[in-house]
């Protein structure tokens, strides 16, 4: 039996959007005609080519979390706005535990940094002042 398979039903694959039978019949027939996937691999670039919305993004990367420097990124606010708000969503909307425990654990480090950087420079002073007392 042999479906015929629309680029909207390509579409809808490729966002998830379609019922678990649909997605396994469609993917049957995916993996037995290269010309689908041909057309599904057009419909996938042609998305990477001009990804504009927030939730276009996540659809697209709906199972991967965002990387640990891209966390740490975010925690310095040197992400630009569109990846930005991709990590805020992943951590806000979808409440993904596991990045939510790594921007816990940056946090924290960069804490520890900053409090590191700051006693040396405390005992710099100090030693700098100990120096210009004994002149
Ligand atoms: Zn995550």
């Amino acid at each position: 039996m042999t479906r015929r398979i629309t680029q909207s039903d390509l579409q809808a694959y490729l966002d998830e959007a379609l019922a678990p039978a649909e997605m396994a019949a469609i993917e049957v027939e995916i993996r037995s005609r290269p010309d689908l996937l041909k057309q599904l691999a057009a419909i996938n670039g042609r998305r990477d080519a001009g990804v504009h919305s927030v939730g276009e993004i996540w659809r697209r990367n709906r199972l991967s979390c965002p990387s640990r420097e891209q966390l740490g990124s975010h925690l310095l606010g040197a992400l630009d706005a569109e990846h930005a708000a991709y990590v805020d969503f992943h951590l806000t909307v979808v409440s993904c535990r596991f990045c939510q425990a790594n921007l816990e654990d940056l946090r924290r480090q960069q804490d520890e940094q900053a409090e590191t950087a700051q006693s040396r420079r405390r005992k710099y002073f100090q030693s700098t002042a100990g120096h210009l007392r004994k002149k």
